[in-house]
């Protein structure tokens, strides 16, 4: 979850753009005029286009309006019904100006119309108007969920995530562990080193957590200042104190000097670990408050060091 690919400098990123045509000519005609600036995609059926939207997750389908089998509205209705499609910008390549259709097709969630026969100049500015459009919209979304300073997630994202995961492991009765981490003595860090360097120290920390943490559905978080947290879906409270102390071992091990802390010559950092077989009706911030619960005693037995408990599902009845 970094954000390098959007800094300045990084290469553009290049739009993707579905064809839909049940005319080959078509599609041709289309993939001549684009191919150039965009990644392109081509299906010849209705079906075929809800695959492949599903497969390769464009930014934009153009999409035929008549079409045998499943027409144009068809397979845009279906794409915005689906949340994993939904996002995706339609523009309708129509046989001839109809108004009625093109209100039908606003009101499907397109975003344009475009007339054959094709008019090369028009049809690429908006083409291009549109995929820019899509991008940063994609970028905003990504960014309103990143922690700008470490790059991964913010606490926005984790607040999404959390209910999420837990609604999952309540549904197959899998255990759910977090992990609440913080930097030992970082406010002796910013005041010894100034908090450029503390900004460096975050970004490294972070970092390291990030790579620690790395199945597809498990969640890095900055929680607040120089705290982190992290989501551990289908991991037991043994897994998740085991990665937990994965975690404080690396961080030592980048040697990040910190001359002010009273326990060791470098940067560490404390974990506490909560774990439980989520229930629908239990809260999770029970969850949150547990590990920050082990996570004191972690710091007061001396810090540097993986406190976990595990959470009875029973608990509260
Ligand atoms: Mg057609």
């Amino acid at each position: 979850m970094f954000i390098d690919k959007y800094i300045s400098g990084a290469e553009p990123v290049r739009g993707k753009i579905l064809l839909v045509d049940d005319q080959v000519v078509n599609i041709k005609i289309l993939h001549q005029l684009l191919q150039d600036d965009y990644d392109i995609y081509m299906a010849r059926d209705g079906n075929q286009a809800i695959e492949m939207c599903k497969k390769v997750n464009p930014d934009l389908v153009l999409l035929d309006i008549e079409m045998p089998i499943l027409n144009g509205f068809d397979v845009c209705a279906h794409l915005k019904n689906d949340p994993d499609t939904q996002e995706v910008a339609v523009i309708f390549v129509s046989g001839h100006f109809d108004e009625d259709k093109e209100v039908r097709g606003f009101q499907l969630g397109a975003v344009d119309f475009i007339h054959k026969p094709i008019n090369p100049v028009i049809t690429k500015a908006r083409i291009k108007n549109q995929i820019r459009l899509k991008l940063n919209t994609d970028l905003l979304r990504t960014i309103a969920l990143i922690d700008g300073l470490t790059g991964v997630a913010n606490r926005r994202q984790f607040e999404q995530v959390l209910p999420v995961s837990w609604s999952q492991c309540a549904r197959e009765k899998q255990p759910l562990t977090i992990i609440l981490l913080d930097i030992d003595f970082f406010k002796h860090f910013n005041d010894t080193y100034g908090h450029t360097e503390g900004d460096v120290c975050l970004r490294l920390v972070a970092q390291k957590i990030n790579d620690t943490v790395n199945r597809p559905y498990d969640l890095v978080a900055r929680f607040g200042g120089e705290e982190f947290i992290c989501i551990l879906p289908n991991t037991d409270l043994i897994g998740g104190t085991y990665v937990a102390q994965q975690i404080v071992d690396s961080i030592v091990s980048l040697k990040i000097p910190h001359i002010n802390s009273s326990i060791s010559a470098f940067v560490t950092i404390s974990a506490g670990v909560s774990s439980v077989v989520p229930e629908y009706d239990m809260s999770s911030t029970t969850l949150i408050e547990e590990a920050d619960k082990q996570l004191y005693i972690a710091k007061d037995r001396g810090r540097n060091r993986v406190l976990g408990s595990q959470i009875q599902a029973t608990l509260n009845e």
